[in-house]
C-alpha cells in the first residue's frame, strides 16, 4: 500500500533524519513507528502526506509516487492525526469535522448524516456534541473529534502522531482501545507514532523500531519481544516488559543480576515462574534456586529480586 524504496531526508541545517528507509505498510496494517526522541519517527510520518518532502527515494501509494498525486488531494484521502489536536476555536464540533467533506464538495445532507455517523463512532452523541466549541470539551474528547475530523472524508490511510500522548492515562487507555475496536471496523491502514512500547505493543501489527533514522527492527511485537534484534532493541523495550507478565519470570530477573552463587539450598522454582510468585515466595525465604531443565540457573535472593524491580521502575519512568 504504502512503500518506501531508499527515503532519505536531510533538513537544511544538515540534519539526517530518515536514511536510505525501505519501508512496506501493507494495506489495512495497523503499524508502529517507535523509537527514541529524535529516531527520525515524525519525519517519516510526514513524508507520507508530503508535509514534509523526502530528499531522495521516493514514496508511493497504491504503486503511484505521491508527487504525481495532486497534493491536496493526497491529502484529504490520507486521515491525520496530532498529539495536540489543532481543532479551529471558534468553529462547533460539526464545523470542524465537515472541513475536508466540505472542500470535496460534498452535500449538506451527506455531510450532516456522516458527522452523525462519525460522533457515534468515536463515542460522542450527535445531538449532545454537535453544536459544541472546543473550548467546551475535554481534552479526551476533543482528541475523538480530531479522529473523527481525520476520518471524516473516509480516507483509507490515518496517520498518527503520538496522538494520545497529552492524555491522562484513564482517557489514554480508553482511546487506545476504542482505536483498535475501530481499526477492526473500518480497515483503515494506520501508521502510528509513539515512542511508548507499551502503546506499541498493544496496538501494533507491526512495529518498526527506529534509531537515528534507520530501522533496527521491523516484526510483530510479539517476535520483538522474544527475538529482539539486538541490544538497542532490547533495552528500547525493557520498558514494557513487566507489564506483560506472561513475559516477566523469575529466569529474566536473574538474567539481568549479576552471575549469583548457584548453590543455595532450600526451596527451589522454575524459572518460567512469574516473578511476583517468585517474590511472593521470597517473602518467606530469604533466597531461592532457580531451576531450568533440571539444572539450577541461579539464586535469587530478595535483594536481587528487589534491585531487579527497581531497575525495571527506574527504566519505565524514563519512557513516560
Ligand atoms: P522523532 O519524531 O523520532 O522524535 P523527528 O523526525 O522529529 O524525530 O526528528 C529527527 C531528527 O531531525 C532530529 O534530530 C530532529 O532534531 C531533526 N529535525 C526535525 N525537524 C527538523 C527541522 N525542521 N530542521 C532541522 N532538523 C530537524
Amino acid at each position: 500500500m504504502i512503500q518506501f524504496n531508499s527515503v532519505s531526508k536531510k533538513y537544511p541545517d544538515g540534519t539526517a533524519a530518515v536514511q536510505s528507509l525501505d519501508l512496506y505498510i501493507r494495506e489495512g496494517e495497523f503499524l508502529i513507528l517507535a523509537g527514541p526522541s529524535g529516531c527520525g519517527k515524525t519525519t517519516t510520518l510526514k513524508m507520507i502526506n508530503r508535509l514534509i518532502d523526502a530528499t531522495n527515494g521516493t514514496i508511493t501509494i497504491r504503486d503511484k509516487n505521491i508527487r504525481d498525486y495532486n497534493i491536496h488531494e493526497l491529502r484529504w484521502n490520507i486521515g491525520y492525526v496530532l498529539q495536540q489536536i489543532a481543532l479551529f476555536p471558534h468553529m462547533t464540533v460539526e464545523e470542524n469535522i465537515a472541513v475536508v467533506p466540505e472542500l470535496k464538495k460534498w452535500s449538506r445532507a451527506q455531510i450532516k448524516e456522516r458527522i452523525d455517523e462519525l460522533l457515534t463512532m468515536v463515542g460522542l452523541h450527535p445531538n449532545t456534541y454537535r453544536g459544541r466549541k472546543p473550548s467546551e470539551l475535554s481534552g479526551g474528547q476533543q482528541q475523538r473529534i480530531g479522529v473523527a475530523r481525520a476520518l471524516a472524508a473516509d480516507p483509507d490511510i490515518l496517520l498518527m502522531d503520538e496522538p494520545f500522548s497529552a492524555l491522562d492515562p484513564v482517557s489514554r487507555e480508553k482511546m487506545q482501545n476504542d482505536i483498535l475496536a475501530l481499526q477492526k471496523r473500518i480497515n483503515k491502514t494506520i501508521v502510528f507514532v509513539t515512542h511508548d512500547m507499551q502503546e506499541a505493543f498493544k496496538l501494533g501489527d507491526r512495529i518498526c523500531l527506529m534509531k537515528a533514522g534507520q530501522i533496527v527492527q521491523i516484526d510483530t511485537p510479539k517476535t520483538i519481544f522474544t527475538h529482539p534484534a539486538n541490544e538497542f532493541v532490547h533495552q528500547f523495550i525493557g520498558s514494557a516488559r513487566p507489564l506483560t507478565q506472561e513475559i516477566m519470570t523469575a529466569a529474566q530477573a536473574l538474567e539481568s543480576l549479576p552471575i549469583a552463587d548457584k548453590k543455595s539450598g532450600g526451596r527451589r522454582i522454575s524459572a518460567d515462574l512469574p516473578l511476583e510468585e517468585a517474590i511472593e515466595q521470597l517473602m518467606d525465604d530469604e533466597q531461592i534456586e532457580v531451576e531450568k531443565e533440571g539444572q539450577i540457573i541461579g539464586v535469587l535472593t530478595r535483594q536481587s529480586a528487589l534491585a531487579y524491580l527497581s531497575g525495571v521502575l527506574k527504566e519505565r519512568r524514563m519512557y513516560e
